[in-house]
């Protein structure tokens, strides 16, 4: 199964490694043919090289959309040289075979990510580059395909070890990193187009992602894991860098994505705010005067849980903020920047891992949602609703404060981040209770108040920090038992979407208790 190397066809956009890699491929006494932008190249290093228009007897035209497209190259790199027919025809249009092929395509995604306008991502659709790499993958019984300058190193080692000849195993796992490739450039096509067609909606569109980083394990140890990226470049976890401490698990990346998420539906323009999740789920998030005592506020709301949690922060991360969040264990914190008091104090923390995107993404932009089930997998556009006062549509004889408003919509905007059924208290921009994930809205209810209570305990606080905050509920309350839990617990107010059977009731219940309620309109499920 080994196939020496003679003859390389090489057409390269990024020319990372190029040189030294090709001065290796001559020197192992590999002929070079090449595609004009990347045979100027070489030749400009000295080396020998052969035009791919004398190959195909065409120049290459239409602004390089016809280079490679040529039964010179394509019966070169696809025919079996163990067929008595397929070495026929080679002889018969005097055909050469190519032994490897090198390929990296037109840079198309970050055409898109530059925000480069139609005609100029129309044009940075590679066609010749596919084409040769699906050829010559195919054809891996005899032909390697490289496409990728990180493969440069490996294709190099495996010549010199088998004195100028690749093995099956090692051109059969080139051949699945050519097709994930060339499977993801039009993925990404097709999401760019999606998008430029105005149907940005998961209906027609195909997905894949780029491979960003081999986990070491998933979920739980026995399972093997993988990040990818999307191409969209949306600030986050995936985009960020990171300073210190060991490499991100799967669960870490997880509930960092979960906690900067959240915090990003409180603008830095209306100050500062603090998410900390665990599992998924924040256990307090809260606004405060500065960014420590939003964390401090956050940190109030569940000091047991916070624990070993995953800070999320709206704005720059300073020193004050960093030395109290070193006061317990924590995972990850992420941040739009972190100033150098606070890389200092983290510094002497080895296992905290701190992050930083530049940026707060926009939770309002569109973007899609993947949930797996057997045999396939779901696809819906990204929760991006959003509810602003506007919205509200009070239902009760009493109308809410402004300071209730205020931490309604807050609670609201907590709500949907929390897993559903989802229940949020929250009082002076600071979650005090939240019930996440239960299959009856009314123990959520009760979870969020028992915790807060035991909060107050802990705290040696006389009153329940429930009394006189304000609840959201994810999704309607179906029956009255629910709100009275919360009335019960001192809530003063309460948000919902709205539209049970049994609106009528509940409102009822409301105003018997004294409750000022408003609905949204919008459900924010999260299961
Ligand atoms: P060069 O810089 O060598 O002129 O061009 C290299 C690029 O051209 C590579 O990214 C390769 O995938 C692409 N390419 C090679 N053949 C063709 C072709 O026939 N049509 C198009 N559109 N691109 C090609």
């Amino acid at each position: 199964n080994l196939v020496p190397v003679g003859r390389a066809l090489i057409s390269v956009s990024d020319k990372t490694g190029l040189i030294e890699f090709a001065r290796g491929l001559a020197a192992q006494g590999v002929e070079l043919i090449s595609t004009g932008g990347t045979a100027a190249t070489l030749r400009g290093a000295g080396l020998k090289v052969r035009d791919v228009s004398e190959v195909t007897g065409f120049p290459e035209m239409m602004d390089g959309r016809v280079k490679t497209l040529h039964p010179m190259v394509h019966g070169a790199l696809l025919a079996l040289r163990d067929d008595d027919e397929h070495l026929l025809a080679m002889a018969a249009h005097g055909i050469e075979p190519i032994d490897l092929l090198v390929v990296n395509l037109y840079p198309f995604e970050a055409t898109v990510a530059k925000g480069a306008d139609y005609a100029t991502c129309i044009e940075n659709i590679d066609i010749g580059g596919p084409a040769m790499i699906r050829a010559a993958a195919k054809n891996h019984k005899f032909v390697s395909v490289v496409t990728d300058p990180e493969d440069y190193a490996a294709l190099m080692a495996e010549l010199q070890a088998h004195d100028g000849a690749t093995t099956l195993a090692f051109r059969k796992k080139l051949a699945l990193t050519a097709y994930s490739r060339t499977a993801a450039y039009d993925a990404a096509v097709s999401g760019w187009m999606a998008g430029a067609v105005g149907e940005p909606t998961p209906r027609r569109r195909a997905f894949a992602g780029t491979l960003a980083q081999s986990l070491r394990y998933g979920e739980n140890p026995h399972q093997g894991a993988a990040f990818y990226t999307d191409g969209s470049r949306r600030p986050g976890v995936a985009t960020a860098e990171q300073h210190q401490g060991k490499e991100l698990s799967y669960n870490n990346i997880n509930d960092t994505d979960a906690a900067f998420e959240l915090v990003a539906e409180f603008d830095p323009a209306h100050g500062p705010a603090c998410a900390i999740i665990k599992h998924a789920n924040p256990c307090g998030v809260a606004r405060g005067a500065s960014l420590a005592e939003a964390y401090q506020r956050a940190f109030d709301c569940d000091r047991t849980s916070a624990f070993g949690g995953i800070i999320a922060l709206n704005m720059t991360l300073d020193g004050a903020t960093a030395a109290k969040i070193t006061e317990i264990f924590t995972e990850v914190v992420i941040a739009p920047e972190a100033d150098e008091d606070a890389r200092a104090i983290f510094a002497t923390k080895k296992n905290l891992r701190l992050l930083t995107t530049g940026a707060l993404p926009d939770p309002r932009a569109a973007g899609l949602a993947f949930r797996q089930v057997a045999g396939g997998f779901l696809v819906q556009d990204r929760d991006n609703g959003h509810i602003g006062r506007d919205d509200l549509k009070v239902v009760t004889k009493r109308a809410p404060s402004e300071a209730e408003i205020r931490d309604l919509l807050f609670a609201w905007n907590v709500a949907k981040h929390v897993k559903s059924n989802a229940i949020v208290y929250v009082k002076d921009q600071a979650t005090v209770g939240v019930g996440a994930g239960q299959m009856s809205r009314v123990d959520s209810t009760r979870i969020a108040a028992r915790k807060a209570q035991d909060m107050a305990e802990a705290l040696g606080l006389s009153a329940p920090l429930t009394r006189g905050s304000v609840v959201a509920s994810d999704a309607f309350f179906p029956f009255a038992d629910g709100l009275l839990t919360a009335a019960e617990a001192g809530a003063t107010a309460i948000i919902q979407p709205g539209g049970s059977m049994r609106d009528d009731e509940v409102i009822r219940a409301a105003d018997e208790a004294g409750l000022a309620m408003v609905f949204t309109g919008q459900r924010h499920f999260r299961h």
